[in-house]
């Protein structure tokens, strides 16, 4: 085995670092806080032959109750650097920088395009993994670069925005990409002194009723709105033990869209439930599908169960395992399939998971 500097330690607990709370150890865990430590940190899961999961926050996981066969490589590097030039601003920040710490530091020097993605839990270089989104703004808006090493040989690379290959919750790091790189920082361009957008349905409503609009009250706007939701894990807020959203909102082809709005009004409906997309498909609320397939919110199933404030959020409400979450994940996913005809697909990515047909 290879000398490191690292501290890699074995049979490490993982539940502690998933807001899930949620999930068996890993087999070998390594926090690294430098570039050359995530080398290094690659190198030996090459040299021992087991696969790797780079964590994050753990926002975004559910972990199985058996844990991680393999490395867990917690990213915890950080930096960042600030460029003014005229009326933009580059920030390059580290992946292991906490998200929402970020987006407050963008928002209190008034630089503009991140205001509404504030109070999304998680670490910076998460952000476009899934394309991270919420009030109408999505990072692949500013997101310039992508820093990252080749897992296979720890070989730096860096990503211009095309690259990125950024859709609806996608990218290339969780399509093709998957499983191949360990992003270390990512390179952001901002607006100096922007307009705050306040384009999404909820922020124009909060803000047709309270006046005056500024980053900084887009930000206020979007933490209270969040926090109706459950959808907050910032401390001196209602927090949920989840993983945010667990289901993506689906893509129905146009023509298929027809007959389930009939069936959607027919089971009771929802207000605002469908977008029409540029494609030409409609992306459909799942939160709303659920709850016309007769889920409610704060539905419980044992220890586990959907929040009391949303019904897309499942929640580990008493030491739920992960068995329990994945049981009533499916039981929902079956009852949409068969109520709608719609699959629902989870947003949440699944690790240690040795049966590949959780899902339908
Ligand atoms: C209460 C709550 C609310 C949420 N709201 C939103 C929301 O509004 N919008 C939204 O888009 N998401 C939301 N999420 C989901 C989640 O916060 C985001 O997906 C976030 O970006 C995940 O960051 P993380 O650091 O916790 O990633 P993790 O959960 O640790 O990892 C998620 C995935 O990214 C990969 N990954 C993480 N870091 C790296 C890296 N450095 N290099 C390579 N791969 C990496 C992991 O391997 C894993 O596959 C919410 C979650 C919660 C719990």
């Amino acid at each position: 085995m290879m000398s490191t500097s690292l501290d890699i330690q074995g049979n490490y607990p993982l539940r502690e670092l998933t807001t899930f709370r949620i999930g068996g150890p890993a087999r070998f865990f390594a926090a690294v806080s430098t570039e050359e430590q995530a080398r290094e940190a690659l190198a030996f899961s090459r040299e021992v032959g087991v696969p790797v999961f780079v964590l994050g926050g753990g926002s975004n996981i559910l972990v199985s109750d058996e844990g991680f066969p393999g490395l867990v490589i917690l990213n915890r590097i950080r930096r960042r650097e600030v460029r003014l030039e005229g009326g933009r601003v580059s920030v390059h920040a580290g992946a292991g920088e906490e998200w929402d710490a970020l987006v407050q530091h963008c928002v209190e020097n008034n630089w503009q395009g991140v205001e509404c993605l504030s109070g999304i839990p998680g670490t910076t270089g998460a952000a476009p993994v899934q394309n991270i989104g919420a009030y109408g703004q999505n990072a692949d808006a500013v997101v310039s670069e992508v820093h990252a090493l080749r897992r296979e040989n720890g070989e730096p690379v860096v990503f211009s925005n095309p690259e990125c290959g950024f859709g609806y919750r996608t990218s290339f790091f969780n399509t093709a990409g998957a499983g191949h790189y360990l992003i270390t920082s990512v390179l952001f361009r901002l607006t100096r002194d922007g307009a705050p957008d306040t384009s999404y349905r909820d922020l124009q409503k909060y803000f047709s009723e309270s006046g005056e609009v500024s980053l900084a009250r887009v930000r206020k706007a979007v933490l209270e709105i969040r926090n109706t939701k459950g959808l907050l894990t910032l401390e001196g807020y209602d927090v949920f033990q989840s993983a945010g959203s667990f289901f993506r909102n689906p893509l129905i082809p146009a023509g298929q869209f027809e007959e389930l709005r009939r069936k959607v009004e027919d089971a009771g409906g929802c207000t605002a439930w469908a977008w029409p997309q540029p494609s030409g498909e409609v992306k459909v609320s799942a939160a709303c599908l659920i709850q016309c397939a007769g889920f409610h919110r704060g539905y419980r199933q044992g220890r586990a169960g959907l929040s009391p404030r949303h019904t897309l959020i499942l929640v580990n409400y008493q030491d739920a395992s992960a068995g329990e979450i994945i049981a009533l994940a499916r039981e929902i996913q079956e009852r949409v399939k068969e109520r709608f005809g719609v699959l629902l697909r989870p947003e949440v990515h699944l690790v240690g998971f040795s049966a590949p047909d959780l899902f339908l």
